[in-house]
């Protein structure tokens, strides 16, 4: 294995890529997979690749592109013949804002040659799904915007199950503090989460974009952090 995977529960993982932290998620129906997340480089997502053949017999046939920030989508233009499901910002940023893109991953630290040749393979979804339900083959998973936060148009994926599973994105950050910048809309975030929590239910398991897995009461610990620093 490339990576190390937890598995979360029957047909779910989840790794935490060396660079910036970032989490990949897994989750594996009886016909096909869906990927959350693709790392920001070709040579990370062909470890991962490598790393789902080892983990399920069936292909990727979806990846859930939780924002547009490059750790996050940049290593998706491997996984050639997958479905993308992204808000449309995430098919803007992949057209029209690549030197946005660029910039900002060499900004945080990305070699500028691997950057370059994830740009030059992004293959810009032709159709843009947003939310909804995906059928792997025995299980169906939901894809949720629960309102605006960290970006205005984060995703979440709700995998149901005794407990349910739901990757947040980076509406939920454990290795660090939530990143809030221009794009974030710290006045709508709390509210956000209370559909976050919601959809996973108190006995949830809730895994960040950056970091360890947790539960409810650390993401409603980082509600009322958000709502403190909204009204400081
Ligand atoms: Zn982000």
């Amino acid at each position: 294995m490339n990576y190390d995977w937890k598995q979360l529960g029957r047909g779910v993982w989840r790794t935490r890529l060396p660079f910036l932290d970032v989490t990949v998620g897994l989750v594996a129906g009886t016909e096909r997979c869906l990927l959350v997340d693709s790392g920001t480089t070709l040579a990370e997502a062909r470890g991962i690749a490598a790393d789902v053949s080892a983990l399920t017999p069936h292909r990727v046939g979806h990846i859930v592109l939780t924002h547009n920030h490059f750790d996050h989508i940049l290593g998706a233009s491997w996984f050639r013949g997958a479905e993308i499901w992204c808000a449309p910002e995430v098919v803007t940023s992949l057209s029209a804002g690549r030197d946005e893109l660029r910039a900002d991953a060499i900004r945080h630290g990305a070699d500028p040659g691997d950057v370059d040749r994830a740009l030059a393979a992004i293959a810009v979804p032709d159709r843009q799904i947003c939310y909804g339900d995906i059928d792997l083959g025995g299980r169906t998973v939901s894809v949720r915007h629960p309102g605006r936060g960290h970006t205005s148009h984060d995703l979440i994926v709700v995998v149901p199950g005794d407990p349910a599973v739901v990757f947040c994105g980076d509406l939920v950050e454990e290795s660090g503090d939530p990143v809030i910048d221009a794009d974030s809309d710290l006045a709508a975030w709390p509210a956000t989460l209370q559909e976050v929590l919601a959809a996973g239910g108190d006995d949830g398991v809730f895994v960040p974009g950056h970091g360890a897995v947790v539960g409810a009461e650390f993401v409603r610990r980082q509600q009322r952090r958000l709502a403190a620093h909204r009204g400081s």
